[in-house]
């Protein structure tokens, strides 16, 4: 029987456990036994019970838990080859072969070195002694697929990475509770958002949210963003509007490349000489990872849980390492390098139209 194991790794988002619970049962109903790496690489690296054998109803309630029950790290013996050799060890000595990783782009480019240099490290385990050259004949090929976990939704070549929409929706939720308050008082409130290279939840907060103003890494203010802000929000505020919500991405930047900060612009908002607004900072941090799923990311894991089994099966030593995407509303494999790759040459969030859409509804662009 093929023995398949997945595991979380990176900053949990909300669906890994859907992702755990689709891809246990999938490999359960194919004829596999389902095995959990506990703890991502550290896991790996450790074995013992951190690898372990899972059951139908090991997963069973799993769709609607937050979080991932399997536990995710940060692993820095992973990034050294003594710490993949002893990888590679505990799985062939757990009759492991197929792995399915859920998490971000980095999990998935030490997934990707893993297995290219899967061979070398059973030859090094063999002239070593750690092994016996007949434990590693059965093993000679590792297939890994990846999931994409993230509530950023930074990787290119995907719709919307794994956790995405139910940290949006807590935005969102969020802000709306913001608004009651500075609605109340005629207060200005600068929301902090996750996002430290990739605006898309700022951006998409803003846009759902109806937000006076963003700021996110993709799209560097002017020198001039004082000025422009203090404008609109005073042109909002001119037109009858009691509440001021400002939307900034944790990675937000200037066109010199400086970090733009919440207190930079509450003293803006703040400033008595200006706009003197009654001004709040919330940063809404890991309130933004927590918590249940929303349906689509519960959709999204199941999907992508079923077809990261069936990818892993069909692998063979010659197809790419691949992901599971979506693509205009398909589950797709795609190869993996090329959309870590892209991520980090192109933005793939933000596009101007996305940026000037979100920014044409505000009041001031009403012109009767
Ligand atoms: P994310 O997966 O959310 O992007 P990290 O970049 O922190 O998060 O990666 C998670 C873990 O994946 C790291 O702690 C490390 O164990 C492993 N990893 C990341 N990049 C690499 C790499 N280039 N080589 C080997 N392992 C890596």
């Amino acid at each position: 029987r093929k023995k398949i194991a997945i595991m979380t790794s990176g900053g949990d988002s909300p669906g890994m456990n859907g992702v755990v619970r689709a891809c246990v049962r999938m490999a359960i109903h194919m004829g596999c036994d389902a095995y959990c790496v506990y703890e991502g690489y550290e896991g790996l690296v450790r074995g013992g019970d951190l690898i372990r054998k899972m059951e139908w109803y090991d997963v069973r309630g799993w769709l609607s838990e937050g979080g991932t029950l399997i536990g995710t790290a940060r692993c820095m013996a992973f990034y050294e080859r003594p710490g993949r050799l002893t990888a590679a060890k505990n799985l062939i000595l757990n009759g492991i072969d197929a792995l399915i990783i859920c998490g971000g782009d980095g999990s998935l480019t030490g997934a990707d070195r893993f297995r290219q240099e899967w061979p070398s490290l059973l030859d090094e385990l063999v002239a070593t002694g750690e092994l016996q050259a007949e434990q590693t004949h059965a093993y000679r090929h590792l297939n890994i697929v990846g999931l994409v976990g993230s509530i950023d939704n930074d990787l290119s070549g995907t719709d919307a990475t794994i956790g995405c929409y139910s940290a949006l929706s807590r935005i969102c939720y969020a802000v709306d509770l913001i608004e009651a308050t500075a609605s109340s008082h005629s207060r200005a409130f600068v929301v902090e958002v996750m996002g430290r290279h990739c605006g898309w939840l700022a951006l998409m907060a803003g846009v759902a949210t109806g937000a006076d103003f963003i700021f996110i890494p993709e799209k560097p203010s002017e020198a001039n963003w004082r000025e422009e802000m203090c404008n609109i929000v005073h042109q909002h505020r001119a037109l009858g509007k009691r509440k001021t919500i400002v939307i900034i991405a944790e990675g937000a930047l200037d066109r010199q490349g400086s970090k733009i900060t919440p207190t930079m612009v509450k003293d803006l908002l703040a400033d008595k000489d200006g706009l003197g607004l009654d001004t709040r900072i919330t940063t809404l941090g890991h309130v933004q990872r927590g918590g249940t799923a929303v349906a689509y990311d519960r959709m999204l894991a199941t999907l992508q849980g079923v077809e990261a089994v069936k990818a892993v099966l069909e692998a063979t030593p010659e197809t790419k390492t691949c992901f599971i995407a979506i693509t205009e509303n398909k589950i797709i494999r795609k190869p993996l390098m090329e959309a870590v790759i892209d991520t980090k040459r192109v933005s793939k969030a933000i596009d101007q139209q996305d940026f000037d859409l979100a920014m044409s509804l505000r009041d001031h662009e009403f012109a009767e």
